[in-house]
């Protein structure tokens, strides 16, 4: 089974963790995609996105960190994947979630797309929550990988130079 969990990931939270680790006992391959459309938006370029995924998600051996910017549905067919992945968090993401997912499945009838929960410590967490709690030079440290967090600092403090 191979599995294709697309997102911002602007930076990789333990929330995002989180769901690889619980996707990682599903299927056999599974393609976190860094998604670029939206670069301009994003507080770390692509490479940097990339480069903290891979570095956090360095122990699971099935995960494998890809960079994409087309459609999901697309990306989807390449891989030749049984479900698109994405991670539920609080009820403000189910809407947004279900007409992504319809929408893919209007546009690829044979895409299906795999809702997972996340641990309940993370209901609440973003990438965003994280960013600004960063920003003013608060503790993330129980909200991002190490290695995260070491590059989270890095940009903040040269932003503020
Ligand atoms: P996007 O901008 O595509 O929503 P994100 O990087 O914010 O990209 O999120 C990618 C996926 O991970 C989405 O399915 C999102 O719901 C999920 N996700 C983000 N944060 C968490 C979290 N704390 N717990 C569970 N899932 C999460």
């Amino acid at each position: 089974m191979i599995g294709v969990y697309p997102g911002t990931f602007d930076p990789l939270t333990l929330g995002h963790y989180d769901i690889v680790e619980r996707a990682n006992k599903i299927f056999d391959e599974l393609y976190v995609v860094i998604m670029h459309n939206n670069e301009k938006n994003t507080l770390f370029s692509t490479e940097e996105r990339v480069d903290m995924a891979q570095n956090a998600l360095k122990d699971f051996k099935k995960v494998k960190i890809e960079c994409y910017s087309g459609l999901m549905v697309d990306y989807f067919n390449l891989k030749q994947a049984d479900y698109i992945v994405r991670g539920l968090r609080a009820v403000s993401d189910f809407e947004y979630e279900l007409q992504m997912a319809l929408m893919n499945r209007s546009l690829e009838s044979s895409v299906e797309t795999l809702f997972l929960m996340t641990s309940q410590k993370y209901i609440f967490l973003s990438s965003s929550t994280v960013k600004a709690i960063a920003s003013h030079n608060g503790d993330i440290s129980k909200f991002v990988p190490p290695y995260v967090l070491g590059k989270i600092t890095e940009k903040i403090k040269n932003l503020e130079e």
